[in-house]
């Protein structure tokens, strides 16, 4: 009596067996609510590079920043250096915070990436390429409310869908299958990464997730000038 009694490597198992059943049954819930979190990121960096964008363009006379000068690197595929371009970029005075050009849960899935995000193509005509295009002004814009400015592109392309994965600054959505890709990895239905959302921020600077055809419907607008 009075002797302190121990664990029995049976109970011991018994109890491990049974935090594991647990852990198996949370790990599910557990996980979802880290990607509802990186999703809640992902659409509060997208509101804030719109507010940079909308800013660059007050002080410009109403011009947008062009698509391949809002992050530096030119046409080249800039997304997973150290973080050059984006700090060469012409939104960096109005960002300055490198983890602002990156969605977290891409960066899950492309860990050497230092931009996830790309503006629509149709914003910001490029003088190196269309010389004779002008850049676009904020009047020019009819409808804000559905005009896709930035969007989340994915790693990877998706067959039928797009041919690369995200390259340059520039979001091409024109027609099917489109040349650049579009982001579907927010919140799938399953464990399929090719059938869930982008992180996209629309002209009124509103950001949300949307489903890559309606995406790529945001960035062209019938009467578009
Ligand atoms: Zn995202």
């Amino acid at each position: 009596m009075g002797r302190v009694r121990a664990f029995t490597l049976v109970e011991l198992l018994a109890v491990i067996a049974v935090l594991a059943l647990l852990l198996a049954l949370l790990s599910p819930t557990l996980r979802r609510a880290v990607l509802q979190t990186q999703a809640g990121v992902c659409q509060s960096n997208l509101h804030q590079l719109s507010l940079a964008q909308v800013q660059y363009a007050a002080q410009c006379g109403g011009q947008l920043p062009a698509m391949r000068g809002w992050v530096g690197g030119g046409s080249t595929h800039t997304w997973q250096d150290d973080g050059t371009h984006v700090r060469e970029g012409t939104l960096w005075p109005l960002v300055a915070r490198e983890d602002v050009y990156v969605c977290p849960t891409f960066l899950g899935l492309a860990p050497q990436a230092s931009r996830s995000y790309s503006m629509n193509w149709n914003l910001g005509n490029d003088r190196e390429f269309f010389p004779r295009e002008n850049l676009v002004r904020v009047s020019q814009i009819r409808r804000p409310w559905q005009m896709l400015g930035i969007g989340g592109e994915n790693p990877w392309p998706i067959s039928g869908i797009s041919r690369y994965g995200i390259g340059d600054g520039c979001l091409l959505a024109d027609r099917w299958p489109l040349r650049d890709s579009l982001g579907t990895f927010h919140l799938p239905a399953g464990d399929d990464l090719d059938s869930g959302l982008a992180g996209a921020v629309l002209m009124d600077g509103s950001a949300g997730l949307q489903p890559a055809p309606l995406t790529r419907r945001l960035c062209l607008q019938d009467d578009w000038p």
